[in-house]
């Protein structure tokens, strides 16, 4: 069992299902039956709502909040808004997230908790108590899976099971599969998997000398992210930012704060805000990033484009599990990247520049912080270029890795067909991002989660199981 949905989701948890049109977008690339109308029921059956009390129309169907039953992700937007962040940029941009109108606007994160107030992730709310006394689950974590072990059966290779270790030198176990092996190894755990046990480019394996059990070339290939300018740092002036909790005593008093009342800073995310803007996509106010000089209190404020048309892959050092593969993301490969995020950076830089923001950044440079984005210069003024060098210098990943062995109907251009079965292979089944047919415009969490409870759906209708 892997870690990645654990750890992040638990600290940021932004838990959004993003647009309608992303995944019509991928039932007309191939994914029949992944349309949004037919992920709705898996999108409602993991999310219970609990209603923010400024926010008023929020859509109901998105965020079904009279659900009976106690639902595995329990979203929940955070009763402290910012000043900084919510209701201050609608007059650029409506503040309406998620309602009826649609999902462009602006609007604190919400957050997924327990029942108990805690951050919840897919291990927490899946793995429960009760779950893991089950007969028929064994958990086995820090274990490396090596490879998939194949049978030919009618000359199409049958998945049987997996060879695992706990440390690249330790024993080996075989875990055999009765019916299928279903493969969650995320964007880069995945394609380097199948690559290593015999699936993908055959040319590839072939410099690898690596026993070619199918050759399918989208293994690896499409790996695209959401890529970020990196973050504009502003100094504030009369008010407070997070940055006051670097002092220990402020951070325990928060902490105290939070295991008395369940409120505070230390119940809000790293990142509180963000909006979605067509073609000019994210903005979030965020403040961890550069941590400043002590004393000094600031915001930063990045842009993302969600729909990146640059597409990078995965390749094998070697036919070794334990040895990384190779990432290459191909940044800005299609220009097209670049001029979203300029007109991004030049729109947040506008934002800071008009009310409230205006109010609260201290725009002085100073040449003793590097990090600090010179307030002097006029957003309206700065050329292509200035942007694209900022940009170039500071531009870094969202973590949201995909596409390494979409879905679709083509051996050729996909690796899974609409069931998330890997094509010309027996009881080998992908659920996890990398199946995405394209890259959506949001958070992928909550959206993969959905596709686990589809595809789970899926296998009990396969084997005829309740
Ligand atoms: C810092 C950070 C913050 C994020 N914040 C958010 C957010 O706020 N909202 C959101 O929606 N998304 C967020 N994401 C993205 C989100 O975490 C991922 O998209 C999601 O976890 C992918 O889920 P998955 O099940 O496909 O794969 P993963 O969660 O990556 O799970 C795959 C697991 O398989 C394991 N694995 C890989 N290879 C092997 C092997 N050979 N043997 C055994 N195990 C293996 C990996 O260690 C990993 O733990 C964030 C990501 C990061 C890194």
């Amino acid at each position: 069992m892997g870690h990645l949905q654990v750890t992040y989701f638990a600290l940021f948890m932004v838990p959004d299902i993003n647009a309608e049109a992303d995944y019509n977008e991928w039932e007309r690339e191939g994914a029949e039956g992944w349309n949004y109308n037919d992920l709705r029921p898996s999108v409602n059956s993991i999310r219970g709502y609990k209603k923010h009390f400024t926010i008023e129309e929020i859509d109901t169907f998105l965020n079904p909040k009279d659900s009976v039953q106690p639902l595995p992700i329990r979203i929940y937007d955070r009763t402290n808004t910012e000043p900084l962040v919510h209701g201050k940029l609608e007059d650029r941009i409506p503040v309406d997230l998620n309602t009826p109108r649609g999902t462009m606007g602006t609007a604190t994160w919400a957050a997924c908790i327990d029942n108990d107030g805690c951050r919840s992730s897919a291990a927490t709310a899946y793995l429960t108590d009760d779950v893991l006394a089950r007969p028929n689950l064994f958990v086995a974590v820090n274990c490396c899976v090596e490879r998939i072990l194949f049978e030919n059966e009618n000359s199409t290779p049958r998945a049987v099971g997996v060879e695992l270790r706990t440390a690249r030198n330790g024993p080996l176990f075989r875990v055999l599969a009765s019916r299928e092996v279903i493969l969650s190894a995320g964007a880069y755990g995945t394609p380097h998997l199948l690559m290593v046990s015999g699936i993908g480019p055959e040319k590839e394996l072939v410099e690898k000398k690596i026993t070619v059990i199918k050759h399918l070339p989208a293994v690896g290939k499409n790996l695209v992210d959401h890529p970020t300018c990196g973050f504009v740092a502003y100094r504030t002036k009369g008010v407070p930012t997070y940055d006051y909790l670097n002092n220990p005593l402020n951070a325990l008093f928060a902490l105290a704060q939070w295991y008395m009342t369940g409120k505070g800073p230390m119940a809000t995310l790293v990142a509180p805000g963000g909006a979605f803007v067509r073609s000019v996509p994210m903005i979030v106010l965020d403040e961890t990033v550069h941590k400043p000089p002590s004393g000094m209190q600031g915001i930063t404020l990045g842009v993302a484009c969600l729909r990146p048309k640059s597409s990078g892959e995965i390749t094998l050092k070697t036919d070794n599990i334990w040895d990384k593969p190779t990432v290459d993301p191909k940044w800005f490969s299609d220009e097209h990247d670049m001029h979203v995020l300029a007109r991004g950076v030049r729109l947040l830089l506008k934002i800071a520049r008009t009310k409230p923001l205006v109010d609260f950044v201290d725009y002085r440079e100073d040449k003793r912080y590097p990090f600090l984005w010179p307030g002097t210069q006029d957003p309206v003024e700065l050329t292509e270029e200035q942007l694209h060098d900022f940009i170039r210098t500071n531009s870094r990943l969202a973590w949201h890795p995909a596409c390494t062995a979409r879905m679709g109907k083509s051996e050729g251009s996909s690796v899974v067909n609409a069931k998330l079965k890997v094509h010309g292979i027996q009881s080998l089944r992908i659920i996890d991002v990398s199946i995405f047919p394209k890259q959506i415009s949001g958070h992928p969490c909550a959206p993969i989660i959905a596709i686990a409870e589809k595809a789970a759906d899926m296998i009990k209708e396969a084997y005829s199981v309740q």
